[in-house]
């Protein structure tokens, strides 16, 4: 018989620093069925209570602070390849939608394409109007009016629903095909002719451009709300020049100078902010042990007023217990803990990784490259390999290849890049995929040759 864990014990288990209940074998799937179903009958016994909320004032909602987004549910295996896990994603829904989560966020491409009837299969249990809905047009495959009238059609038919609360253009990062598509080919204009027939609440975009882009979109279109990269990491003070991605606060003002109301992906930056170096961890740990880093970037963020909603993209159940716990008891950062974050980034080891969030809009790669999956590998093993200085030892070395090997599946490692650069103008963060990638294959090789270890 499987042995019963609750939520405190989670949390314990995880402020003791463990890398995943499942993920280090804590918990098997019944017992996280078990969790989630003892959850469900003995609500209010063990529940942190429900996540704060914020008023959305473009519709005068009451919407949770943490939102819930459907990009990153659980996957498993199967013969036809990775499928969403519907069972377990279904009851971190469920968990998080009796803790007060009421925003869901999917999109078109999320998922293979799986997330949007997903969501939908899953949110037709509740009533209509106690949750809130966002769905997005697929700007990257978008060629024309009438194809974006048969997409928008078919969202409201595969998410179940007469109407969203929120729909947005989805990854706006070039004025040219903005101005093409949704202006002159009148896109923006068929969106607004939803909204007066209800079947759109709110009309808005999310953003991967610059930020001239962004300010021409502010000041020349009306927008009910927007959505926006923003995180610890990429904001930048007023008089710091944005560079890269680090522009979260320049479009963060611009948004709050014109009255727009935010919602944010990537709070905790593709999960990079969760796994922070040892030094980095270790000061946020002696101001507060138990609090996870991911509590500090999702504070970090909702203390910032104008912000509506946060979206996580939660794929394992420590994320969803530990996100639901942070904003149910939800207090902004104080001025001290604001320094001490300061310092704690001052130790992060950001230059040597690579700026991916894991979204895997650069798939597929025709030659079968798992670019988030070799990403993933490499970020979360970047700090102790010790890139900078050469300090590595064998044994973080042989951890890195063991992880690399047991991750990515032979056929799609770094190798197999071909630099066809078909993967490039499909990434929001702008990165230089091939590069990168062909970097990490060149560490993998050092580091095989470095220990003898044969990598398979
Ligand atoms: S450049 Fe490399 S990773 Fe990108 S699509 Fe081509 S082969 Fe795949
Ligand atoms: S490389 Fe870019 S597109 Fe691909 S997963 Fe990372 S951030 Fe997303």
């Amino acid at each position: 018989m499987s042995k019963k864990i609750n939520r405190r014990q989670a949390l314990q288990i995880m402020g003791a620093g463990a890398a995943g209940l499942a993920g280090a074998g804590l918990w098997n799937r019944k017992q996280i069925i078990d969790f989630f179903d003892r959850d469900a009958t003995v609500q209010g016994s063990e529940a942190d209570g429900k996540v704060v909320t914020r008023l959305y004032p473009s519709n005068g909602a009451q919407v949770s602070l943490l939102g819930f987004g459907g990009m990153r549910f659980p996957t498993r295996l199967t013969a036809s390849g990775k499928v969403i896990d519907e069972e377990i994603s279904e009851k971190m829904i469920a968990y998080a939608y009796r803790h007060g989560v009421n925003y869901y966020d999917t999109a078109y491409f999320y998922h293979d394409g799986k997330s949007e009837a997903f969501m939908g299969n899953v949110l037709k249990q509740y009533p209509r109007n106690s949750f809130y809905l966002c769905d997005k047009m697929p700007t990257p495959v978008l060629k024309s009016l009438d194809q974006a009238k048969e997409i928008f059609q078919r969202q409201l038919e595969t998410c179940q629903v007469q109407y969203f609360d929120n729909y947005l253009l989805h990854s706006l990062s070039s004025r040219d095909i903005f101005d093409e598509l949704y202006v002159k080919g009148g896109i923006l204009e068929y969106l607004h002719s939803e909204k007066e027939a209800g079947r759109i609440r709110c009309l808005g975009f999310s953003f991967h451009g610059d930020v001239p882009f962004f300010n021409y979109l502010m000041d020349n279109f009306a927008w009910d709300c927007v959505m926006i990269q923003l995180n610890y990491a990429d904001w930048n003070d007023e008089g710091e020049q944005p560079d890269g991605s680090k522009q979260g606060g320049s479009l963060y003002r611009k948004a709050v100078e014109k009255n727009v109301p935010v919602f944010v992906m990537e709070p905790v930056k593709g999960g990079n902010l969760a796994q922070l170096s040892v030094p980095a961890s270790a000061i946020l740990k002696e101001e507060n042990h138990d609090a996870s880093a991911a509590s500090w970037a999702l504070r970090y963020v909702g203390s910032l007023p104008a912000v509506v909603t946060m979206l996580s993209g939660m794929s394992s159940i420590e994320q969803v217990i530990d996100n639901i716990h942070t904003m149910a008891n939800f207090h902004p950062l104080s001025e001290k803990e604001r320094r001490i974050l300061a310092r704690s980034m001052g130790k992060r080891t950001a230059e040597t990784q690579i700026n991916c969030t894991y979204c895997r809009y650069c798939d597929p790669c025709p030659y079968g490259v798992d670019i988030a999956g070799i990403f993933h590998v490499y970020n979360t093993q970047a700090d102790r390999l010790g890139i900078d200085d050469g300090t590595a030892s064998a044994e973080a070395k042989k951890e890195f290849l063991i992880r690399y090997q047991n991750e990515v599946n032979r056929s799609s490692r770094a190798g197999h890049c071909s630099g066809c650069n078909e993967c490039l103008p499909r990434c929001p963060q702008h990165i230089a995929i091939p590069q990168q990638v062909q970097q990490v294959d060149a560490l993998v090789r050092k580091l095989a040759d470095e220990t003898g270890k044969v990598v398979i």
